[in-house]
């Protein structure tokens, strides 16, 4: 089935996609755009004026405006009709995620709420079980989080000690273990818990709902930022979990677990846009009213600069965002009709084939937002350090989106190491590939001659795919098992990944963008890929020659140098007045208008 799929994941480095196999966000249907309205009015009318009673944690609000959502149909967009979900596209879900992403610790509650706390059910649950707690998740009528970090178990999130031992009349599982860190904790009814049965080296998962005997909770976390955000820790105590609230099969939670962080990490990816484009917004507003030296400071070459850069980085990673839960949908579709495969199992079979892309979204996203706000604090100046703008909460706010959904290093090495074990298992021929780019090395030429905007684009794109097939050909090569344990290059690699599936995606949505915009708007677009591309050549570069250096194969060191230079060699951009031209639209139209 996997050879039915238009692409598989992990197969951007190898192939090349053409513009009309991508989906874009231009292409939202009304449909779609009614929910993402939906999305905004409820935003504007229940969420902003209430951000500060959100983050002061006002007893029983975060709970009422999560409902509230539900009422909106907001809460089971892609679940099953059948379930009181509205059978939606996984991407009409992230256009949800990404309008209610603009909502800082709401935000949060509803990426938990709708994505990990509810998914485990919907995607492993069984008949009753989805008609007993998906069905009231999808409405709001219960709300749901997810238990799987430990004091002593984050990262390795297989080593917890939490342990469900089946009692003696075989009823019920006895639950004993503490949880930490989980979002929701405060409210939610139903919590998914991921415990070890017996001796067991693997999780099993487990419906519980939190109002059973034996638990307890401690007070809220003190945190940086998502203040309105709860965050508990919660502990079970001989707590009796009936033998049908097991979820999926014994021994199956890890696989579980990890299958439902790929979907929160395209997710995240989704929901960090909304974040930018606000920020963005209130960035240009302000930079549109502020005046130093007899100016509006939106008139300063270095203003402009930022803006500028936020909204590239913002784009950019939309491209790859959509471009990836399009494919994501297109995988269920064809995994759906398999023999035997259900909707739950089609649904996390599509999200395992990208996981790769999944880790990439979670970390390029997650880091775009950063320098986002980061960069909407410095245009404010003095104000943006006020706790009174809106830059101070959005900048403690998104620092948090680094870290869970698994830290950005551990999504680096994933993205590597995925693609790497796809190759090696034969899902898609990257070893193949990168011999023959390897062969190439010996009689490399420098001679590109121009031959048009977007075939020079995709020459480009493709020789930045060489580096990271000839950097994972002579990796695998020189360190082989070991390989796991040189992060440093893993990490190298990583960020030559991500920027080749983001550059090859927002090329190609910006030429499928040709058909649809004014020429006005889409030079500006071209700007934005422009100046994106002659970035990433140079981030390319630096991370290249980092690998190089630091795998030390003799032999190919002299080759592979030259190859560097030769294939992240882009034609030169002004750069400054490609910003500028960008800049200048988002404050003539005082927002985000990309
Ligand atoms: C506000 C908040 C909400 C959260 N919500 C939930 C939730 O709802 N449910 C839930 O189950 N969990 C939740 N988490 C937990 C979150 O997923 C973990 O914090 C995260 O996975 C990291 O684990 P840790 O904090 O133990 O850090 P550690 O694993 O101790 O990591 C510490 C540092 O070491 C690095 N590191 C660790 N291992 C490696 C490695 N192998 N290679 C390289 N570097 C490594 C990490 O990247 C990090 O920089 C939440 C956390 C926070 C802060």
């Amino acid at each position: 089935m996997e050879e039915n799929l238009t692409i598989k994941g992990g197969e951007f480095l190898i192939k090349q996609t053409e513009a009309n196999e991508i989906f874009i966000p231009e292409e939202f249907d009304e449909e779609q755009q009614m929910v993402a309205q939906t999305c905004d009015d409820f935003l504007e009318t229940e969420v902003f004026p209430n951000l500060e009673r959100v983050d002061e944690q006002e007893e029983g609000l975060m709970e009422e405006l999560v409902k509230k959502a539900g009422e909106l149909g907001l809460l089971g967009i892609s679940f099953p009709e059948e379930y009181e979900g509205f059978g939606q596209s996984f991407v009409t879900s992230m256009l949800a995620s990404e309008r209610m992403g603009a909502a800082n610790s709401f935000a949060v509650a509803y990426s938990a709420h709708t994505g990990i706390g509810s998914c485990p059910i919907a995607y492993y649950g069984d008949h009753e079980q989805k008609q007993k707690y998906l069905s009231k998740l999808a409405t709001g009528e219960l709300t749901g989080a997810y238990c799987l970090t430990e004091p002593g178990s984050g990262s390795d999130a297989n080593s917890g000690k939490t342990k469900a031992v089946l009692s003696e009349d075989g009823k019920h599982y006895i639950l004993n273990g503490q949880k930490m860190w989980i979002t929701n904790g405060g409210f939610a009814d139903v919590q998914t818990v991921f415990a070890k049965i017996d001796n067991d080296r693997v999780y099993s998962a487990f419906i519980v709902e939190s109002q059973w005997d034996g638990i307890t909770y401690n007070p809220e976390e003190k945190k940086m930022g998502i203040k309105g955000s709860s965050t508990r820790q919660i502990f079970y105590n001989d707590v009796k979990v009936p033998v049908e609230n097991l979820l999926g099969k014994r021994g199956e939670g890890f696989r579980i677990a990890l299958n439902i962080l790929h979907m929160g990490r395209i997710k995240l990816g989704g929901n960090v846009l909304g974040g930018a484009k606000r920020a963005i917004d209130q960035s240009v507003n302000y930079s549109n009213e502020r005046k130093q030296f007899g100016q509006l400071i939106s008139n300063f070459g270095s203003i402009k600069h930022k803006l500028a850069q936020q909204a590239i980085k913002t784009f950019t990673s939309e491209s790859a965002v959509y471009r990836v839960s399009r494919n994501i949908d297109e995988a269920y579709e064809i995994y759906k009709n398999m023999e035997g495969c259900d909707v739950g199992r089609a649904t996390m079979d599509a999200f395992g084939q990208f996981g790769s892309e999944a880790a990439i979204m979670k970390v390029f996203a997650s880091e775009a937002l950063d320098y986002v706000v980061d960069e909407e604090v410095q245009i404010m100046g003095g104000m943006g350090f006020s706790a009174e703008m809106p830059a101070d909460r959005n900048y403690r706010d998104s620092r948090i989106n680094r870290i869970f959904e698994g830290t950005n290093e551990i999504n680096r090495i994933l993205v590597t190491d995925t693609i790497i074990k796809r190759g090696q298992k034969n899902h898609v021929a990257l070893f193949e590939r990168a011999k023959e780019v390897i062969a190439e090395l010996d009689n490399l030429k420098d001679d590109y001659q121009s031959k048009g905007y977007f075939e020079d684009k995709r020459h480009y794109v493709e020789n930045f795919k060489k580096v990271a097939l000839m950097l994972m050909e002579v990796a695998v090569n020189k360190f082989d098992r070991k390989l796991v344990h040189e992060q440093e290059v893993l990490n190298s690699i990583s960020d030559i990944l991500m920027n080749v599936y983001v550059a090859e995606s927002s090329m190609l949505r910006v030429q499928k963008l040709e058909a649809i915009k004014p020429a006005e708007m889409y030079n500006l677009y071209k700007d934005m890929l422009d100046v994106y591309v002659f970035e990433a050549a140079s981030v390319i570069y630096k991370h290249a020659l980092d690998a190089v250096h630091s795998i030390e194969d003799e032999a190919m060191t002299e080759k592979l140098l030259n190859a560097v230079k030769v294939y992240t060699k882009v034609a030169g951009v002004n750069t400054k007045d490609a910003r500028r031209r960008i800049a200048d639209k988002l404050i003539e139209e005082n927002k985000y208008v990309f």
